[in-house]
């Protein structure tokens, strides 16, 4: 890890504010209309289940800090979180061990290659390197607080409950389908293992794994789960403390450099902003200090990104004003 030495520096915030409540209903309902006709992209396969899915839908949600939110399209139609869920059980195992030893165990660098890649393990001596992509995600699903296989299963699905403000349930259909085709996550599992990276039972942890990857939530949702690390860790809705400050921060870093796969240099250079998608077409935007886009869209590009999801966020980014990078030198800032 770099050594920064920060101890004792005062931390201060870097945030902006939203435009009125009006222009981002006007604005999201105009990235829905730009994009709802886009039939680019594939739905996923390689989970059976997923196959099944109705590619026509298409919902997004910006759930601002203050609490509201602003909806187009399907944003209230279930689907499985998938690979979104990373980013919110890396934020609880961050609150479980902190900043130093979450990075010593598990890394914050992105691989550079695909999701489910086994090389990216041998190219690190084992280290599972990415806490976003299966490797790092399943080794961190390891680190989950509980005795037992259970517990850590009812600490995940309730953790993600409180980000979400409601109680989320498993899809059982797509939890089994997963669980029947897996042999890749139980070898990366297994591969983990076999370095010492991760101890006891490997299939029960890809089983939490597979369980945790198959909670339901809306655009809605995602919304406001990605608003509670955009709000210090307080879910802006139900005004629930979920983790702290330091744990918001951090997650999004890792986000920022690693949550859209090996496309996550081309998402910052065209939306400025963490964000984590999941195969079955969910996106969570998140802007710090102001709020969060959640998008879901069920086609894909070849990387395993929603199409119509990103290129809504690329939108939103510009037309809200949430681009981390973007500044001007005449100050329209102030003009919203
Ligand atoms: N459950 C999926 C898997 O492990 C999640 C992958 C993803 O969303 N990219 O294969």
């Amino acid at each position: 890890m770099l050594d920064t030495n920060t101890d004792g520096v005062d931390q201060r915030v870097s945030t902006g504010e939203l435009p009125s409540w009006q222009r981002i209903d006007e604005r999201v309902t105009e990235a829905y209309e730009r994009n709802v006709a886009d039939e680019g992209g594939r739905v996923a396969d390689y989970i059976p289940e997923l196959a099944a899915v109705d590619p026509s839908q298409f919902g997004i949600c910006v759930a601002d800090v203050g609490g509201g939110l602003h909806s187009a399209g399907d944003a209230d139609v279930e689907f499985t979180i998938q690979s979104v869920s990373k980013a919110f059980v890396y934020a609880l195992v961050c609150a479980e061990f902190g900043h130093d030893e979450v990075g010593r165990l598990v890394g914050v660098n992105n691989t550079g290659l695909a999701f489910n890649s086994v090389m990216a393990i041998e190219l690190n001596d084992g280290h599972p390197m990415n806490p976003m992509v299966n490797a790092g995600a399943i080794a961190t699903t390891a680190l989950m607080p509980g005795a037992t296989l259970a517990e850590k299963w009812e600490n995940v699905r309730t953790g993600l409950s409180e980000f979400a403000g409601r109680q989320l349930t498993m899809d059982g259909d797509v939890y089994r389908s997963e669980s029947e085709t897996n042999t890749r996550n139980e070898a990366i599992a297994k591969l983990l293992k076999s370095y010492g990276r991760v101890t006891g039972d490997s299939t029960g942890l890809v089983d939490i794994y597979t369980r945790q990857c198959s909670l339901r939530v809306t655009a809605q949702d995602l919304a406001i789960m990605g608003a509670t690390l955009a709000d210090g860790g307080v879910n802006p809705v139900t005004k629930q403390r979920v983790v702290s400050p330091i744990v918001c921060r951090d997650t999004l870093a890792v986000l920022a450099t690693s949550g859209l796969y090996e496309r996550s240099g081309e998402w910052m250079f065209e939306i400025g902003l963490p964000g984590k998608s999941g195969v079955s077409g969910g996106i969570v935007t998140v802007a710090p200090g102001k709020g969060a886009l959640g998008a879901f869209s069920p086609r894909l590009d070849s990387a395993g990104n929603s199409v119509r999801g990103q290129k809504a966020t690329a939108a939103l980014s510009r037309s809200l004003g949430l681009n981390i990078f973007a500044s001007d030198s005449e100050g329209d800032r102030h003009d919203v």
